[in-house]
Parts: C-alpha cells; sequence; structure tokens
C-alpha cells in the first residue's frame, strides 16, 4: 500500500501522469484556483469539451482528455463549499475522491494526481479534507488494481507536512 501513495509538492498541470484530478465547479467551464491553471495549461480545446459534459454534480466527477498538458486525462471532480461542516460537506468530499477514483479505476488509469478539492477558495478546512483524501485514497486502493498509484499535490509547506504525518501513520 504504502508504495502506491506519493506526496509532492508543486504545480499539478506539470506532471506526467495519465490523469490529474481537476477541483471544477459545478458548471465545469473554467474558475480560479488550480482550475484556472488547468485550463490555461490544457490550452481552449479543452474548455469545448467541458461544454458538451453539461455541468456537473457536487461529490461527482467527469473525465477529459488532457489536451496539451502532460498528462493524457483530467478528471474534473466539484468539491462542496465549506459551510461550517452542516450541509454534508464531509460526504461530499469523501464522494469527489471515491467518484474520481472509480473513473480511474473503470479507465486502468495507472497513475493519478489529486490537489487538495475544497481547500482553496471553498474554505474546507486543510487538516480534515487531507484526512478525507489519505482514508478514502487508502480505502478504494485496499479494494481495487486501478488506480497503481496516487500522488497528493500539495501547494504549500504546511499543508505538505499535514500529508506527510497522515501518510506515515
Ligand atoms: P477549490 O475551489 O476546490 O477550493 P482551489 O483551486 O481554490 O479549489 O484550491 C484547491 C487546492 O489546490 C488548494 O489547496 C490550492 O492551494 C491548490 N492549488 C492551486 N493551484 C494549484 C496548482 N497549480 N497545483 C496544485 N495545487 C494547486
Amino acid at each position: 500500500m504504502k508504495n502506491r501513495i506519493d506526496l509532492i509538492k508543486g504545480d499539478i498541470t506539470t506532471l506526467e501522469v495519465d490523469a490529474i484530478v481537476n477541483a471544477a465547479n459545478k458548471s465545469l467551464l473554467g474558475g480560479g484556483g488550480v482550475d484556472g491553471a488547468i485550463h490555461i495549461a490544457a490550452g481552449p480545446d479543452l474548455i469545448d469539451e467541458c461544454k458538451s459534459l453539461n455541468g456537473c454534480e457536487t461529490g461527482k466527477s467527469k473525465i477529459t482528455k488532457g489536451y496539451r498538458l502532460k498528462a493524457k486525462h483530467i478528471i474534473h471532480t466539484v468539491g462542496p463549499v465549506w459551510y461550517g461542516g452542516y450541509r454534508d460537506e464531509h460526504e461530499l468530499l469523501a464522494s469527489c475522491y471515491q467518484s474520481s477514483l472509480e473513473i480511474a479505476r473503470e479507465q486502468k488509469i495507472r497513475t493519478i494526481a489529486f490537489p487538495g478539492i475544497s481547500t482553496g477558495i471553498y474554505g474546507f478546512p486543510r487538516e480534515m479534507a487531507a484526512l478525507i483524501a489519505v482514508s478514502e485514497t487508502r480505502r478504494f486502493l485496499m479494494k481495487n488494481k486501478y488506480p497503481e498509484k496516487v500522488t497528493f499535490v500539495t501547494f504549500t509547506d504546511d499543508n505538505y507536512e499535514t500529508y506527510r504525518r497522515l501518510l506515515n501513520q
């Protein structure tokens, strides 16, 4: 299990993996944060494919091609906006990881990288979000052959430490 989960600090748009996960919004038509960075790096053909998908519900995921990215695919998942924990935010964030990993399994994706879904503009507390990310991923990998490897991508030092601590437990 240990060698199936990786942790790096950096820019997810530069990774050479089968799929990167995008922290998208329900429209799937781009936005700020990692979503904006992915759209810029992938190029304008991405938005055309996204327009054909008719959006996505919170907690669910949809796949597109990666276009100009080194990553072959983008799995767009819609994280919950944090409202204090009273609107099923935990379950919805867990569902983002489950549904993204489920698509990876179906498509026989070997390597997949996740940013911290909902932990930027959407305001989900980072420690709790990292715990959900790690526990849902471990649970999924235990039961499934694909994806073979999951990389968590952090953008800041303190977030890296949070994941490192959880992964060493
Ligand atoms: P959300 O709206 O789901 O909160 P954001 O894009 O605002 O999404 O933030 C999600 C996480 O992605 C944050 O932890 C942010 O620091 C991180 N992030 C932003 N840009 C990048 C990037 N290029 N690569 C990896 N992570 C990123």
